[in-house]
């Protein structure tokens, strides 16, 4: 890739499928207080993820988490339902940088 050439997005959601909550901060907390955002904080605070062999599981009732709460679609393209308000974490990814991501390239 060229230096200073960005890669776009394709909205294939797979880096959403990292659970949300594992890396939420107490910024990002302290933020959706302030916002008055009950919403989200209703949703973290009744899926605390505990892993569960190979997956996590929600403390509260054990369900298996897939992914973020948060991940919506639009026929095959991911949405962020809280994109607004997104955790940090999220604004700082860049599509590409991870092997999660299926715009990685090697160098
Ligand atoms: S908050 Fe939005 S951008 Fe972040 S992982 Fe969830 S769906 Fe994706
Ligand atoms: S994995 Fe990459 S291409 Fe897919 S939604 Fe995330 S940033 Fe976009």
């Amino acid at each position: 890739m060229k230096k200073g050439q960005t890669i776009t997005c394709k909205r294939c959601g797979r880096c959403c499928l990292a659970h949300l909550i594992s890396y939420t901060t107490d910024e990002d907390i302290e933020r959706w207080r302030r916002e008055g955002r009950t919403d989200i904080l209703h949703i973290i605070d009744r899926d605390i993820p505990v892993w569960a062999g190979d997956h996590l599981v929600s403390a509260a009732d054990g369900r298996h988490l897939r992914g973020c709460p948060f991940l919506d679609w639009k026929e095959k393209s991911a949405l962020c339902a809280i994109y607004e308000t997104r955790p940090r974490v999220c604004r700082e990814f860049m599509p590409g940088s991870s092997e999660l991501c299926p715009q990685f390239k090697r160098k």
